[in-house]
């Protein structure tokens, strides 16, 4: 049995993350075209590439925030060790509108990475387009101009696993969208299969997809030492262990055996 996801609504969307726009924007390229010459070598480095030469300059590029660990409203949510692999399946994969199957690719995903966004990780593929096409200019404008802003991704799995129970959901007990001892129930995608295509759409299932200017390597900024936000020790597993909180992480370091006595 398969199963292919494309809309639907269940689960309340979550609170949305604090963003920090300017820091988001201050490494983005915004330039009208926006493509980069290892973007060009990652796209002729897909399985049927483009069948002629195209420079840069012949392209749009920009980053897609397609799917990730947050619940979508049907109840589904990727598992945070499946993203490598959905990001892979991704590569070469259609952009359509609205998950119309029976028209053709307006752009095409490549390349990206994976990101944290609050509590939740994306991948986060970049797409392009040619310039030359005579709508081109008109997807640019609606993408960057924030008309269109969110998307959706299609794709084939073989299980829907019950995140309280981790059986097959149509074999338990337990209801999607109901709480059981203040947890919600919702379901695993398993068994990633294949990524079939990701539009562009009014509304997303998963909240927080969005599209992205492109990111080039010059625009990147040096790596810098982080600043701790607070520091916590914590007694676990007879030892002291040091939890320090960065911005997009939790590092933890055993600095001390603890040795419990009679009086605790
Ligand atoms: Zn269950």
């Amino acid at each position: 049995m398969h199963y292919q996801i494309l809309q639907g609504t269940f689960v309340p969307r979550p609170t949305l993350p604090p963003l920090d726009a300017t820091k988001d924007f201050a490494t983005c390229c915004l330039e009208k075209g926006c493509a980069s010459e290892e973007d060009l070598a990652t796209i002729y480095a897909l399985p049927n590439p483009p069948l002629v030469p195209l420079t840069v300059e012949d392209l749009y590029v920009r980053r897609c925030r397609l799917a990730g660990t947050a619940v979508d409203q049907k109840g589904g949510c990727f598992r945070k060790q499946d993203l490598p692999l959905l990001l892979k399946l991704v590569q070469g994969a259609p952009a359509l509108i609205g998950h119309n199957h029976q028209s053709i690719a307006i752009a095409r995903f490549f390349g990206g990475n994976i990101e944290q966004l609050g509590e939740y990780e994306y991948i986060v593929p970049k797409l392009y387009w040619l310039k030359d096409h005579s709508r081109a200019e008109d997807l640019r404008l609606e993408i960057d101009g924030g008309l269109v802003t969110e998307a959706s991704i299609a794709f084939v799995f073989q299980q829907a696993t019950c995140n309280l129970c981790e059986r097959d959901l149509r074999l338990c007990q337990h209801q999607v969208g109901e709480w059981y001892d203040g947890v919600l129930c919702h379901y695993w995608y398993d068994g990633i299969e294949s990524v079939l295509e990701g539009s562009l759409v009014y509304r997303g299932a998963e909240p927080f997809t969005a599209f992205l200017p492109n990111q080039l390597p010059s625009s990147l900024p040096p790596s810098s030492p982080q600043t701790p936000n607070q520091m916590l020790l914590v007694k676990w597993n007879k030892k002291v262990w040091k939890l320090v909180e960065y911005s997009d992480g939790v590092d933890s370091t055993p600095i001390d055996t603890f040795r419990e006595t009679a009086n605790g």
